[in-house]
């Protein structure tokens, strides 16, 4: 397959870049789990840490014409992603602005290593362009968003922050986890770099751990570059897999999307529950962006019970919706940012976030819309039930 343009974004997942399998004519991949590869007489010197296996150049294919990128690196997680890909584009004396409520992990990476490496960082203040512009110094190097963003689901004009860039010839560089390639495509809107937690909706099972990188052929020789030192390349067995969880995600993500659009139409209008975020919500103050720069508004959303329903308690009632760490998984899962994902962040940064120790992030899997919202109502039944009897 040559043109990416050109084919459907199904028949990317389900065909780009695929190895065919000349020795037995297999419907699948082959799986290549060699480390050692023949030197002479051979154009490419193949090894998996130069991320150029077999299984993993197909991948990548596939990676890049999902972000409508010129190339992309499967990494061994989505922090090899992020770590690799900021540390590319950044070095001792440089700057970065980063968006406020970014991923725990990253915010984590930011506030405790850019300082070993000499590079100063500032975080916005607020998600619009120009809270982004109010942070730029002479050194800025990078402008680094993510929309929807981790856990409070707030919206970047993804165009806006990439032209503003742009503008001053600093580097774009977005983490598109949360609304994956079937609902983003920040490339289109003028964004460099594409970087994502495959973990995520790519794996879509929970239980692949891998990250991706995605931009033009000359920043990915950098990211390369870098990617051959640090050594985050994924395991041969974990990129074949990937392959496959990526050749359904359009179908799972489209059916998250409609699940999380259902109950955040729920969730809004229920008298136990005090707020809903959701750029799926008209009352959500980034629907108007979202609607222009994302073509679903994804399986995320997170919501705040009445102060009278106690969180924990909820979530030991849950019957069908596991309590757990992660998202995106076919399975509905919800936590408490608090106590999970943001707990490496100190009280006072999670409350100037507006993040409360009330909050609960939701992922919607693929269940029947129905059935979820009936275990949600029956686990705060049960404890109301217990505060009336205690
Ligand atoms: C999970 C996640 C990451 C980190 O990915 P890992 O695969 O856990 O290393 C980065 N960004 C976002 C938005 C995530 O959800």
């Amino acid at each position: 397959m040559k043109s990416n343009k050109t084919k459907g974004i199904n028949t990317v997942c389900t065909h780009e870049g695929e190895l065919e399998d000349k020795q037995f004519k297999g419907a699948v991949s082959p799986l290549y789990m060699s480390t050692s590869y023949q030197f002479d007489d051979v154009d490419v010197k193949r090894y998996p840490r130069y991320y150029n296996t077999p299984n993993q150049e197909a991948l990548c294919k596939k990676l890049a014409a999902l972000e409508h990128a010129e190339a992309a690196l499967i990494f061994g997680s989505g922090m090899a992603a992020v770590s690799t890909a900021l540390i590319t584009f950044l070095q001792a004396g440089d700057h970065v602005v980063l968006q406020q409520t970014i991923y725990g992990g990253t915010y984590h990476f930011a506030v405790s290593q850019f300082e070993r490496f000499g590079i100063s960082y500032s975080f916005t203040t607020g998600w619009e362009v120009e809270d982004f512009e109010k942070e730029i110094q002479p050194n800025t190097k990078v402008l680094y968003l993510e929309t929807p963003s981790n856990p409070l689901l707030t919206i970047t004009d993804v165009k806006g922050v990439a032209n503003l860039a742009k503008k001053k010839g600093i580097l774009s560089m977005i983490d598109n986890t949360f609304a994956s390639p079937v609902n983003q495509n920040p490339i289109d809107l003028g964004v460099d770099v594409v970087i994502h937690s495959a973990t995520k909706y790519m794996g879509g099972h929970s239980d692949i751990c891998a990250g991706v990188v995605a931009a033009s052929q000359e920043h990915m020789d950098k990211v390369w570059q870098t990617g051959i030192c640090f050594g985050g390349s994924l395991s041969d067995y974990t990129v074949w897999l990937l392959e496959r969880s990526i050749k359904t995600m359009v179908l799972r993500v489209r059916a998250q999307n409609e699940n999380a659009m259902k109950m955040a139409e729920y969730l809004y209008q229920s008298e136990d529950v005090d707020n809903v975020y959701y750029p799926g919500l008209p009352s959500h103050p980034g629907h108007d962006v979202a609607k222009k720069q994302m073509k679903g508004f994804g399986g995320m959303l997170s919501f705040e019970l009445n102060a009278s329903i106690d969180t924990s308690l909820f979530f030991k009632q849950l019957e069908l919706i596991k309590p757990s760490m992660s998202l995106a998984g076919i399975e509905s899962t919800m936590l408490s940012p608090t106590k999970t994902s943001h707990a490496l962040m100190s009280a006072e940064d999670r409350a100037k976030q507006g993040i409360k120790d009330s909050l609960i992030r939701f992922s919607l899997g693929i269940e029947e819309t129905e059935d979820l919202i009936a275990d949600i109502e029956q686990a705060i039944a049960k404890v109301k039930a217990m505060s009336v009897t205690a």
